[in-house]
């Protein structure tokens, strides 16, 4: 068997296009257009790449897009005093603080200062709430991808047995109650899970999140299973040339895809939609805020 490749790129695309669709029309009936601010504290050039491309694709969709650089050793009161005043622009409508923030800045403060109805990330300890008890809420942009992915692949996920590898505030556990939501039966495992392999071997749906390149061998993925590769792993790749690199998941993906009956590949799988989320997220906040009906699809 060769699993179907879920292609996350393609996905994100049209994902864009239906918040770009939603967007002209928002301009156009309402006179109103998402804004999402970006804060970045210190120069880390991962963050700046993420940062970059966010703003690239927010323009992309028509949205305004506000970048704020503050210097790595900014206060946590000048940070705080700046989310403050996003929170009361009328034309912001999502607020990221890139993380991770410089060890001197608290960041559940940080994250908690947002207003809930901006928080486009969905870390807000409201919106953790509201997600774990069912309710409508922001939802962190990555386990709302694979969401997204899960659903247009199978439709109802209703009575699956679901497996999410890691259980981190920001994959993990979101992505847990999302499946929960939509009715799966979760397991949730971790570093300390005992049997790893044979808990993976009895899951429908597999959902790796662990931070560990090809972790994840084809003979714990049960035939015909669906592999959400989340994992974004930098190694050696020798044979591209000397010092080259190149990028894995938790999956090992060679292995998996001859058992599997779908997959996500690293890359181009869930990384393409955690953007693409971001920019809904956005949308859907900026209806709420006007109280005007969401995008169908965009959300969880
Ligand atoms: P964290 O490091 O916060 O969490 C990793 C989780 O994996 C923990 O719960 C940990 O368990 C668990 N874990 C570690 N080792 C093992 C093991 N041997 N067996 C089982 N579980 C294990 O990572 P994140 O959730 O932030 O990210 C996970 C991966 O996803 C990373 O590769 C990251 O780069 C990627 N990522 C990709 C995104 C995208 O856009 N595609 C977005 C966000 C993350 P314990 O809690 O017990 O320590």
């Amino acid at each position: 068997m060769t699993a179907e490749i879920i292609d996350g790129k393609a996905f994100a695309a049209r994902v864009r296009e239906q918040v770009a669709t939603h967007v002209a029309k928002l301009k156009e009936e309402n006179d109103l257009t998402p804004g999402l601010a970006v804060v970045l504290v210190g120069e880390d050039p991962a963050s700046q790449v993420y940062v970059r491309s966010k703003g690239k694709q927010t323009v992309e969709v028509g949205m305004k897009s506000v970048e704020h650089k503050l210097d790595v050793d900014a206060s946590e009161a000048e940070l705080l005093d700046l989310i403050d005043q996003l929170n009361t622009d009328p034309t912001i409508h999502g607020i990221l603080v890139q993380l991770p923030l410089p060890k001197h800045l608290d960041e559940d403060l940080v994250i908690n200062s947002i207003d809930p109805a901006k928080d486009v990330d969905g870390f807000h300890i409201s919106n953790v709430g509201l997600l774990g008890t069912g309710q409508k809420s922001m939802v962190p942009c990555t386990p709302l991808g694979c969401l997204m992915m899960l659903r247009d692949y199978h439709g109802d996920l209703s009575g699956m047995n679901a497996v999410v590898i890691g259980r981190s505030n920001i994959v993990g556990k979101p992505m847990a109650n999302l499946l929960l939501g939509d009715s799966c039966t979760v397991t949730v495992a971790h570093s300390r899970t005992k049997d790893l392999p044979d808990v993976v071997r009895g899951a429908d749906i597999v959902v790796a999140a662990v931070g560990r390149p090809e972790m994840v061998p084809g003979d714990w993925i049960k035939k015909g299973a669906t592999v959400i590769d989340v994992g974004i792993n930098r190694i050696p790749a020798p044979e591209k040339g000397e010092g080259k690199m190149k990028l894995v998941g938790d999956v090992d993906f060679t292995s998996a895809a001859k058992v599997a009956g779908a997959i996500t590949p690293v890359p181009g799988g869930v990384g393409p939609m955690t953007i693409a989320c971001l920019l809904a997220n956005t949308l859907t906040a900026c209806c709420r805020s006007a109280g005007l009906p969401e995008p169908s699809g965009l959300t969880a």
